[in-house]
């Protein structure tokens, strides 16, 4: 963490090889990588490959390769990474490839009574959690009453299995292997977000005791990225705004595992063209982003597209139709951020 006393500042970058990169994670990473370089701070770059089924053979390669042409360094990376890449703390930065890590901070945090076993099928998690909430549902569909959590974690976990004994969990491990799920105290959690500014989330109320490690083995996300950050010695996160509110159950981990919690930046996302209802739409490639592939395979300038990145940021004015990511450094503030 410190070299002679001194706290080494580092931001970082953790794509996904699940699909091509589009403009948005180009501005993502584009704005992570000004902070931490305006700063003098070291840059590192982390392939977040957890789901190997979902990864593409290949797309980790040709996303750094993407990441470089625009104009973007490192300083530690992947194997693979281009041309700066040195050896930095606690490698290998795949994490597929650091599985032990991760199973060691669940014995950790199973050490602290803070983890139990989870037999529960999708299906039965919903199911429970519509019977809780049938009461109270005013109107009949179910995305009404979805709670507050990202999307993607589904329903509140209702907390089925939250007290079996040690005789039904050795029965229930005979037919199934079970999730792994943190239990969630009841504590709202406050922090300052250097962009989107103060936040308090409560995850016991709005996602319930979350999962660590699922059935099949995979670990889940929440984990990996908490136990990555603080490894790589991560003094501040900048990403999308889509994971602000997932920041909380991170705090909680940190806080069980005794790391040191990251300065957190969460970047508003790029809107695509407006969607047929009018309304501006998040940008993906549903919305028809193109891709950096895309843009890379016709021949398109790069500093075009960090020109076009910074505007969308206000970071500089209309007038600028191209410039490197280095030039943007001499003016660059995240408080100056369009939010
Ligand atoms: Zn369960």
């Amino acid at each position: 963490m410190s070299v002679s006393g001194r706290t080494i500042e580092r931001g970082r970058f953790a794509p996904s090889p699940t699909g091509e990169l589009h403009l948005g994670n180009a501005r993502t990473a584009l704005l992570a990588w000004l902070s931490a370089r305006s700063r003098g701070a070291r840059f590192t770059m982390r392939i977040e490959d957890l789901d190997r089924p979902r990864c593409r053979p290949g797309l980790a390669e040709k996303q750094l390769e993407e990441l470089a042409w625009l104009g973007l360094d490192w300083d530690e990376g992947p194997e693979s990474a281009p041309p700066h890449t040195e050896a930095g703390p606690h490698g290998p930065y795949r994490q597929s490839q650091r599985g032990p890590l991760y199973d060691r901070a669940i014995e950790q945090l199973r050490e602290g009574g803070h983890v139990y076993d989870c037999f529960c099928s999708r299906a039965q998690i919903r199911a429970a959690a519509d019977a809780l909430h049938s009461n109270d549902r005013a109107d009949a569909t179910s995305e009404a009453s979805a709670p507050h959590g990202p999307q993607d974690d589904g329903p509140r976990y209702p907390g089925t299995c939250a007290n079996l004994t040690a005789a039904e969990v050795a029965t229930r491990r005979k037919s199934r292997a079970p999730a792994l799920r943190l239990r969630v105290p009841h504590e709202p959690i406050s922090f300052d977000d250097a962009i989107a500014g103060p936040q308090q989330f409560d995850p016991a109320t709005e996602v319930g005791d979350f999962i660590l490690r699922r059935a099949d083995g995979v670990h889940a996300y929440q984990l990996a990225v908490v136990v990555d950050d603080a490894a790589m010695e991560i003094t501040e996160v900048v990403r999308g705004a889509d994971l602000l509110a997932s920041t909380a159950r991170q705090m909680l981990l940190y806080r069980m595992l005794g790391l040191r919690i990251p300065s957190w930046a969460h970047v508003p996302l790029l809107f695509g063209p407006p969607g047929i209802d009018g309304q501006p739409q998040r940008l993906s490639k549903r919305a028809g982003a193109e891709t950096l592939s895309t843009m890379r395979a016709r021949g398109d300038d790069p500093r075009t597209i960090v020109a076009q990145l910074a505007r969308s940021s206000s970071l500089v004015g209309d007038e600028i139709a191209a410039c490197t990511p280095a030039e943007l450094l001499p003016r660059f503030a995240l408080a100056r951020l369009s939010r």
